[in-house]
């Protein structure tokens, strides 16, 4: 049966419209104004009451949530996280992997093909692999012992399901790993990240084939003037690039630093590990132990270890602290991410898949959609 959303502030790409109706199945079939409803008699209507309607979130970047990461390789940690984002208002994401052993990275993939359609949250949209083949002196909470060098054997077998690699360009046959793999695997995102690279090899990483930044400032050589490293070569050139907005890993003003550089290019990330929406306390990452507390994430000697962000407050942070409007706050976890994955959702548009979120002013998810499903209910 057809459904309509009514009373919605609905997000489009240029404007917000409060005087329109989105109808949808699994898909957006129409978008009408309230007296065209009127010719419907076979139609289930949803009140919002005035909230804000938009495409879902789509997050590129997280491990975990809900107790439960990518690396456990099972299916229940599969259907755990897919579940716990619905309140943060993701519909889509890649299940992101760990520099880990190569067992224990061929059992997380493994597991993502065979349970992509099997969890009924979130939709799993393919994998990034953040790792192994990173420089060792920006492993950040990746585990140093596990670095590999550049090799197909992990990427052959999985090609169909891996989105994006994070990599380091300058580890020795990078740029050749990096060609290789935008010839054999033009559908595979790579992206700088754990990276020391300085701007000139950053820059070549680039024209062999790097196309975005994985949260960017974290774990990449820092800008300097006379010496711009990978942070000032992704904000001097067209590459896409993600960032932890939790004003953590980022502060304020090098967010709105990064918005203005990057302005349509720029994507929001979690990077949540398991700790995500859990309480204070003890966790797991990539066989490593984390304390979380206050909002942060952190390894034994004190290094950021991923983080704990929700995305919808990702959204109320950049909001709230940056110069972008509603509308580019959303575009960057919708129509953004959606065009770079080549996804067929991440805009309220006729024909697209109607994933869609419900949210206050203060960014808290009410009601979150996938394919045409109510998957989450606040209070419910
Ligand atoms: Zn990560």
């Amino acid at each position: 049966m057809l459904k309509a959303i009514i009373n919605a502030k609905i997000v489009f790409e240029d404007n917000i419209a409060d005087d329109l109706v989105v109808v949808y199945d699994e898909h957006i079939s129409q978008i009408i104004t309230q007296d065209e409803l009127m010719q419907f008699d076979n139609i289930e209507t949803i009140d919002v009451n005035g909230a804000y309607l938009s495409s879902g979130f789509i997050d590129i970047h997280i491990h975990g949530s809900g107790g439960a990461d990518t690396m456990d390789a099972t299916n229940e940690a599969l259907q755990t996280i897919s579940k716990t984002i619905l309140s943060a208002g993701t519909t889509s994401f890649l299940a992101t992997t760990m520099t880990m052993s190569k067992e224990s990275i061929v059992n997380a993939l493994e597991n993502i093909s065979d349970n992509t359609d099997k969890v009924d949250g979130a939709k799993i949209v393919g994998v990034h692999m953040e790792g192994p083949y990173i420089n060792p002196d920006m492993c950040g909470a990746q585990d140093v012992n596990y670095i590999q060098k550049p090799s197909f054997d992990i990427i052959d077998k999985y090609s169909n399901i891996i989105k994006m690699i994070t990599l380091a360009p300058e580890i020795e046959n990078g740029y050749e790993f990096i060609r290789e793999i935008r010839e054999k695997y033009p559908h595979i995102i790579l992206s700088i990240g754990h990276s020391n690279a300085n701007y000139e090899k950053a820059i070549k990483g680039f024209e062999c084939g790097i196309s975005h930044a994985t949260h960017l400032g974290n774990a990449m050589s820092g800008f300097h003037h006379r010496d711009p490293g990978v942070l000032g070569a992704t904000l001097n050139s067209d590459i896409t690039c993600d960032v932890i907005a939790d004003l953590i890993h980022t502060h304020k003003a090098t967010l709105e630093l990064f918005w203005k550089a990057k302005k349509d290019k720029l994507i929001l990330i979690t990077d949540s590990m398991r700790a995500g929406c859990m309480k204070c306390g003890e966790y797991d990452l990539g066989g490593q132990r984390v304390t979380v507390k206050d909002g942060m994430a952190t390894l034994g000697d004190g290094r950021l270890a991923g983080s704990v962000l929700k995305l919808n407050i990702a959204l109320k942070n950049m909001k709230e602290n940056t110069s972008m409007s509603l509308i580019d706050v959303i575009k960057s976890v919708t129509s953004i991410p959606a065009k770079k994955l080549g996804l067929n959702s991440g805009r309220i548009e006729v024909g697209l898949s109607a994933d869609m979120v419900v949210f206050d002013e203060s960014f808290d998810i009410l009601m979150t959609i996938v394919d045409g499903d109510i998957k989450y209910l606040r209070g419910k």
